[in-house]
C-alpha cells in the first residue's frame, strides 16, 4: 500500500484536507481504575510491563505500512507514565525508526499526576516527548474522590509546575465537568487553577456515564444522582468564558488552546486523517481502511511472540461512508469543513443529497456558510450531536 501524506505544520486548530500522518501508541495499564472509566486499561498487570514494551517495539518494527514521517505521535492509555521513561523512550525510538518523524512533530504523552515528578519530565523530554497532557480532571477534593481519582488537587498542580521546571513548553490540562458532586464554585476554581498554572491547552469534557463502569451502576441504582445535561451545558459556557478571558480560543467543542497551541493530533483525527495505531486495542486508519489490535494485553503480547499479526479486525469504508463521516468529524472543529475539499475527495453525491438539510439549518441559524466552508454557529456548540445527526 502506497500512501502519500502532505505534512501539515499548522497548530491553528483548523480543519485540513491534508492534516499529516499520526501515530497512536496505547499503554493499557493503570494503578487503579477510576469509577467512570471505560477505556481499555487494566490494574494489577505490573508483571506485563516489560514484556508489553518488548512486544510493542517488535510490533512497530514489523509494521508493514508504507513509512510516512509522523507529524504527531500520541502515547495514550491507560497511564503511559506507569512505565519508566527509558521504556517509553524505547518505544518512541522504534516509531521514529519505522515511520520517521518530521522535525517539528508534536509528540504527546498522557500523564497521571501521581506517577511523575520533575525528574520524570526531564527524562521524558530527553527521550523526545515535547507535549504533556496531564490528567487534572478537577481541583475539588470531593469531586476527585467521587470520580475515583486517587491523586490530590495539589498533586495535579504540582505535576504542571514540575513539567514547567523541567523545561516543558507545551502543556495540556484535562478536566471533567458536570459530575454529580460538583458545585459551580468547584468548576470555577478548577478552571482558575489550570489557567494560573499556565496550561497552554485545556481539554474539558462533560462527564458521561458509560455502561459497565462503577459510576454507571451507582447512578442506575440511585446511590448517586444522575448527571444533568442543563448543568453541563452551563458549565461548558462557564469554561468558555473563563478560558477566553485568559486568552484561549476554543477550536473544537471541548478543546481550548492558546494561539498556535491546538493539538495537531486531535485536529488530524477530526480532519479524518491517516494514522497508525500500536498496542493493545489501538485503532488505526489509512485511506478508508480501519483496523484494530488485540484488545487484551496478554493476547497482544502472545500474538507478537508467536510471530502472527496483532490485528484483531478491520473494516473498509467506501466514499459514500467516508464523506458523511468526514463531515461529521469536521463540524466538531470550530473552523468547520471545506465542502469543496470534501467533494474533491468523496464525490459530489453525498453533499447534493444533504443540501436541503444544510440550507434549512443555515436558515435556522444553526450552521454558518462562508464561501465553501460550513461550520456550526457559535450558539450551536452544545447542539452539535443533534445537528450532525440531522446531516447524516
Ligand atoms: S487514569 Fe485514566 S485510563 Fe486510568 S482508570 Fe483513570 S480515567 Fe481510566
Amino acid at each position: 500500500m502506497t500512501v502519500a501524506f502532505a505534512p501539515s505544520s499548522s497548530r491553528s486548530g483548523e480543519w485540513s484536507a491534508e492534516p499529516g500522518f499520526g501515530v497512536y501508541v496505547h499503554i493499557p495499564f493503570c494503578r487503579h481504575r477510576c469509577h467512570y472509566c471505560d477505556f481499555n486499561t487494566y490494574e494489577g498487570l505490573d508483571a506485563l510491563f516489560a514484556p508489553y514494551v518488548d512486544a510493542l517495539v517488535t510490533d512497530i518494527e514489523r509494521w508493514d505500512g508504507e513509512p510516512s514521517p509522523a507529524t504527531s505521535v500520541f502515547f495514550g492509555g491507560g497511564t503511559p507514565t506507569l512505565l519508566a521513561p527509558e521504556q517509553l523512550g524505547r518505544v518512541l525510538a522504534a516509531v521514529t525508526e519505522r515511520t520517521g518523524i518530521v522535525p517539528e512533530a508534536e509528540i504527546t504523552i498522557e500523564v497521571n499526576p501521581e506517577t511523575v515528578d520533575e525528574t520524570t519530565f526531564t527524562a521524558l523530554l530527553e527521550a523526545g516527548f515535547n507535549r504533556f497532557s496531564i490528567g487534572v480532571q478537577s481541583l475539588a477534593p470531593h469531586v476527585l474522590e467521587g470520580l475515583g481519582r486517587t491523586h490530590s488537587a495539589g498533586r495535579a498542580l504540582e505535576a504542571l509546575a514540575a513539567a514547567r521546571r523541567a523545561g516543558a513548553s507545551d502543556l495540556n490540562a484535562d478536566l471533567i465537568y458536570g459530575s454529580p458532586w460538583e458545585r459551580p464554585g468547584d468548576w470555577a476554581r478548577s478552571l482558575e487553577g489550570v489557567i494560573d498554572a499556565a496550561a497552554d491547552h485545556v481539554s474539558a469534557y462533560a462527564l458521561t456515564l458509560e455502561e459497565g463502569t462503577p459510576l454507571h451502576t451507582l447512578v442506575a441504582t440511585g446511590r448517586v444522582p444522575d448527571v444533568d445535561g442543563d448543568v453541563q451545558a452551563d458549565r461548558h459556557a462557564v469554561a468558555d468564558g473563563y478560558l477566553r478571558a485568559a486568552g484561549f480560543e476554543r477550536y473544537e467543542t471541548s478543546n481550548w488552546a492558546q494561539p498556535g497551541r491546538a493539538s495537531r493530533h486531535n485536529v488530524l483525527y477530526w480532519s479524518g486523517g491517516n494514522y497508525a495505531g500500536f498496542g493493545a486495542g489501538a485503532h488505526a486508519h489509512v485511506d478508508g481502511r480501519r483496523w484494530w489490535s488485540e484488545r487484551l494485553p496478554r493476547d497482544f503480547i502472545s500474538a507478537v511472540e508467536q510471530g502472527v499479526t496483532t490485528e484483531a479486525g478491520f473494516e473498509r469504508l467506501d466514499d459514500s461512508q467516508r464523506g458523511p463521516e468526514a463531515l461529521m468529524l469536521g463540524l466538531r472543529l470550530k473552523s468547520g469543513v471545506d465542502l469543496s475539499a470534501l467533494e474533491r475527495s468523496y464525490g459530489e453525491g453525498f453533499l447534493a443529497e444533504r443540501e436541503p438539510v444544510i440550507e434549512r439549518l443555515v436558515g435556522a441559524g444553526l450552521l454558518e456558510r462562508s464561501g465553501s466552508w460550513l461550520r456550526l454557529a457559535e450558539q450551536s456548540t452544545m447542539l452539535a450531536n443533534d445537528i450532525i445527526c440531522r446531516l447524516l
